[in-house]
């Protein structure tokens, strides 16, 4: 091989060497996690290399099946305390900064409420936050149902789905630890005790904690809620709220559900109407910009099994978690480097 062309390669790889060293390649320096196994993102569109771990399905599906196992979760009734200290120990195994905030609310219909609000902070001190939250307790009354509508319901989608989700994040982030961004997981209490006709009786506690933050001052970059995110035949279309206080990340989670396989979960369409969900309280009170992924057919319901008896662990299925799990995990691991 002639001298001069061995001087070519010589500097072509130099060059690559060179580019290779760019702050910009260089994700996986900045916070992203040696030991995760789902490789997500391109290093030749120039963004950081994301190494989002794998979302386990089958353990979300477990924690969903855990929390039906303690039966409907009611604020006041020993069930719901039950639930309550199971999900703060279980919490507590991943991120020790755990803790509850507890009070007591006035309901719609005058009686007085606990509200367990819990709270686990990862890398608590980091400056950058993101939040992530969901409903745990279940509505006291299957009224939407043909029979037995005094009785509660199970709640293994209203309420269970979102926050297994969120367990199973919790766990992968305490396997693969990002040290560039805080992540705060809340699972509010008291939101479904409402009734339908009057102002602000649901979600009691996300308008608690919005009103009493937890920390002082507490900021977050912003929310995403996760709400019904388990049901089979489940869209999530963009909610009118959440494209109203937060429509960039609206814009990032679409997109990454989309790149990532999800396109027929995440529509890239407007709900009919705005949704009230616990975001809105954080979005109007805490003024933190929020989303929520929600379950919400075209035709402008939250489907057959909603506040009826038919929201069991039928309406529970694992390939709807891993899709809305495996893509809030990749938005968070991305959020670590910065991608967008
Ligand atoms: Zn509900």
């Amino acid at each position: 091989m002639p001298k001069q062309r061995i001087s070519l390669i010589a500097a072509v790889w130099l060059l690559l060497l060179l580019y290779a060293c760019q702050p910009d390649s260089g994700g996986q320096q900045q916070g992203a996690t040696p030991n995760a196994n789902n490789q997500t993102g391109s290093q030749t569109s120039g963004k950081p290399v994301v190494n989002a771990p794998a979302f386990n399905a089958d353990s979300a599906f477990a924690f969903v099946q855990k929390q039906v196992d303690f039966g409907p979760r009611v604020p006041g009734t020993p069930e719901h305390k039950a639930c309550a200290e199971w999900l703060e120990t279980t919490l507590k195994q991943y991120a020790p900064a755990t803790n509850t905030q507890s009070a007591t609310v006035t309901a719609h219909d005058g009686k007085k409420l606990p509200v367990y609000n819990i709270i686990a902070a990862f890398n608590p001190n980091a400056a950058r936050r993101i939040l992530l939250a969901a409903h745990w307790d279940t509505r006291p009354n299957a009224d939407q149902d043909t029979e037995r509508t005094d009785q509660p319901i199970l709640g293994a989608n209203d309420g269970a789905s979102g926050v297994g989700v969120l367990l199973e994040i919790a766990r992968l982030l305490a396997a693969n630890p990002i040290n560039t961004l805080g992540v705060d997981i809340i699972l509010f209490d008291t939101e479904d005790y409402g009734d339908y006709g009057v102002e602000n009786s649901f979600c009691l506690g996300s308008q608690y904690w919005s009103k009493n933050p937890h920390t002082p001052g507490y900021r977050a970059e912003y929310g995403i809620l996760l709400d019904m995110v388990g049901a089979p035949d489940a869209i999530f279309l963009q909610e009118q709220n959440s494209l109203s206080y937060a429509p960039d990340v609206v814009k990032k989670v679409w997109a990454t559900g989309n790149e990532l396989g999800f396109g027929s979960y995440f529509i890239n369409k407007p709900t009919r109407t705005p949704i009230t969900d616990d975001h809105l309280y954080v979005n109007q009170i805490a003024k933190i910009p929020m989303i929520d992924i929600i379950h919400y057919t075209y035709e402008g319901n939250f489907g057959a099994f909603w506040h009826t008896h038919k929201d069991n662990m039928n309406v529970v299925s694992k390939p709807t978690l891993h899709a809305v799990g495996q893509t809030v995990t990749t938005v968070v691991y991305r959020e670590a480097v910065s991608y967008w």
